[in-house]
This record gives C-alpha cells, structure tokens and sequence, in this order.
C-alpha cells in the first residue's frame, strides 16, 4: 500500500520542525500555511535576535525554511488554508479552501498563538500615544536596522520603561496564563537598546520576574549588573502623558508608595493569545480546546502530541505559550507519533 503524506498545518518553528523530520525520514509531508511566506512569528513579525542564541530570527528560523523548501520530500502550500478534513487515521482527507483535495495518514496541527492585542489593555496607553510600542514593534525596529526612535519624531528616547506581563496573568481581561518568554525576551531587549543606545536608560516594571531556567544568570542578572538595566516591581495603574513625555503612574510594591516617572517611549511586553483561528479549527479538525482556548493535548506525558482526536497530533504555541526551542522539540514529537501513530495505538489499547 502507498503511503500517504503527513499533514502539517501552519509553517513556524512547530510546523517546520515536523516537516523537516518527516521529510528528512524518507516520508512525505504536505505544509499548508496561510500566510504568503513560511517562518511563523519569527519571521512574519520581524523579529530581531532570538533568546537563548542570540542568533537573528532571519538566519536561525530562516534556515529552518530554507531547509524545508529545499527537502524533496516536503510540498509547501502557502496562502492555504483547510476547509474541511474527514476520515480516520491512515486515510484522512483534507480539503482546501481552493478546492484542492490532499489525502493523509495523520495531521499535526503547528498552528501557532496570535500576539495580544494591546488596545484591549488601553489604561496603559496604547493606541492613545503614538509612543506607546510593543515588544514586537521595537523587535521589527532592532531587526530593521534603524535603531531605538520613539514613533512620534524620530528621536532617540533618553528613558524607555517596559511594562511586562501586558495581555498575561491578567485575569481582569481573561488571560491568567503566563506568557513564558516575555520576561527573558524583555531583558535580552533592554540590553540591545542599551547596546545599541547607551545614552538611554531602561527601566523594566515588573510584577515578579520569571526568567526561568538558565535564563535567570544570562539575562535577568546579566541586564542589571552589566548593561545597568534598573527593574521597578510595581502595580501599573495608567500610562498618560505631560504633554511632552509619557508619564507612568502605579504603586512600588516593595516600598508600597505611589511611583510616577516621565518616560519618552513606553513598550508593551505583550503575551501570546490562543489563535484567533482555533475555534474553527477545533470544528474543522474535531479536535477539543482547553478552557483557555489552545488546543487541548490528549496527556501531557507518554502521548504528549496527542489531540482529542485520534490520528490528529499538536505542536508549539498552539497548545500554550511556549519558546521556540520546545515548539521545535514538540514539532519533531508530533512528526514521530504521527508517522509511527503511536498515539492511535495506545488510544486504541486503551479503549
Ligand atoms: C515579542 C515576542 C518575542 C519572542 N521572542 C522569542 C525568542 O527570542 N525566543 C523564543 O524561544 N521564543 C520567542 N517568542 C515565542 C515564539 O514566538 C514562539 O515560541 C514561536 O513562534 C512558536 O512557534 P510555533 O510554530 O508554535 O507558532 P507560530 O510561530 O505562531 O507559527 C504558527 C504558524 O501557523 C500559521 N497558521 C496559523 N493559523 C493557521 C491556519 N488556520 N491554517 C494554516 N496556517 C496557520 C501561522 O501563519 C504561522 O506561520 C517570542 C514571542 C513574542 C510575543
Ligand atoms: S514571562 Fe514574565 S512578562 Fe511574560 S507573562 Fe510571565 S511573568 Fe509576565
């Protein structure tokens, strides 16, 4: 019997991964990605130089797409997107909006989070303050080569703050997730601009500091003693303006008296939302979501890509906020069950 392609959808680090792995293993894989180009956020959002490798985002996740196009065995679908998929495991059907029909043994969905949309945080500035930024802003502006500028005229901001924890553990606006990266990716951010800028000041506003792992000596620690980085733990309560400056009003938590300091640029560390897509591809794929809205694993240990649906496998940041190197390490995962759909015998075993 022929066997049919592994389906990936979504081509960012996850999806990548997998299809490398499965392509790499002499079997086929079929990536549909609805975006016009392949890399996930890394690359569609621009990012700058990654944590932990400091590597750019063009050259490390660039060569993961370079890579894969350049597998025989991978046919890369973009600006694809799956409208229907039917079937069992082993013979599964996916059709595309186009039309196209692609049958498959198994489906790993690396369909990614959607970054939070600061507008939905307005008391902190955004949208109201042309120099009110995300994380990602300031990455494409790294990335870019243009350095750190406020928005608003271009100049060089003498003292930037970056608010952590926007969009994350924030249970007023139904986020109570922590986003994972944002604390460690803010630090390594703080010491870019003062590279890049050493006449700015940084000041990172903080709840608690969760730069988990490794990360605490290379870039929490680092960012203070060596770039002079200055970290506040405080309650924000309003980012406003002065008329000439931004101004950040809350309360220092450690000596519990109100804090306000003028800033020229203010960055929003934003978190990583469920995909704005998953409740349809929980009903085009028949799989469940968790209460938080990411694609529910099956377990968390022994069939770890495992979906609700059996023959239906899950990678990366669709399950969670996750880094890039687990959504790589998940991405092969799935890659594995699916092609051996371990999941589907173990389900089977234990009906
Ligand atoms: C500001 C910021 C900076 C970060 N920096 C770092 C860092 O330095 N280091 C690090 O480890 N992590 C970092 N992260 C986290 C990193 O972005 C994620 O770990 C990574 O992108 C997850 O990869 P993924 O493939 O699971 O998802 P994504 O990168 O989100 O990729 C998902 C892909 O699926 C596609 N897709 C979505 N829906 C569909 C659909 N319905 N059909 C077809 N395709 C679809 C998308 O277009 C996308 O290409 C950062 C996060 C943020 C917010
Ligand atoms: S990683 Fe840090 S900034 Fe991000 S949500 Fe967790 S505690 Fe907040």
């Amino acid at each position: 019997m022929t066997e049919r392609p592994i389906l990936i959808v979504g081509g960012g680090p996850a999806g990548l991964a997998a299809a490398q792995a499965v392509g790499t293993s002499g079997r086929k894989a079929v990536l549909v990605e609805k975006a016009a180009a392949l890399g996930g956020a890394p690359i569609l959002q621009g990012y700058a130089k990654l944590v932990p490798s400091h590597e750019w985002a063009r050259d490390a996740i660039g060569g993961m797409v370079a890579r894969v196009q350049q597998n025989a065995n991978v046919t890369v679908l973009t600006d694809a997107q799956v409208q229907a998929f039917a079937g069992e495991p082993g013979r599964f059907v996916a059709t595309l909006k186009d039309g196209k029909r692609i049958e498959a043994e198994a489906a790993i969905l690396a369909t990614g989070f959607t970054h939070f949309d600061s507008l939905n945080k307005p008391e902190w500035g955004f949208g109201t303050y042309p120099d009110v930024v995300t994380t990602v802003q300031v990455e494409q502006m790294i990335s870019s080569g243009k350095g750190i500028r406020c928005p608003s005229d271009g100049r060089v901001p003498d003292r930037v703050a970056i608010l952590l924890c926007v969009g994350s553990r924030d249970r007023q606006i139904g986020r109570e997730w922590c986003s994972k990266v944002c604390c460690t990716v803010s630090a390594n951010m703080a010491m870019e601009i003062r590279e890049l800028s050493p006449q700015t000041n940084v000041y990172i506003y903080y709840m608690d500091i969760r730069t988990f792992g490794l990360y605490e000596g290379e870039f929490y620690w680092k960012s203070q003693e060596e770039a002079k980085v200055k970290y506040i733990k405080a309650r924000i309560a309003e980012v406003t303006s002065d008329g000439k400056r931004l101004v950040v009003k809350g309360e220092d938590t450690l000596v519990k008296r109100p804090i306000t300091i003028p800033f020229d640029l203010v960055v929003h560390a934003i978190g990583m939302d469920p995909n704005v897509d998953n409740m349809t591809l929980s009903a085009v794929f028949g799989v469940t979501l968790n209460r938080y809205g990411y694609i529910d694993k099956a377990t968390p240990y022994a069939q770890m890509a495992q979906t609700s649906r059996p023959g239906v496998y899950v990678a990366g940041a669709a399950t969670g906020p996750e880094t890039i190197d687990d959504a790589i390490a998940q991405g092969q995962a799935a890659a594995l069950a699916a092609m051996t759909r371990a999941g589907v015998g173990l389900a089977r075993a234990a009906e």
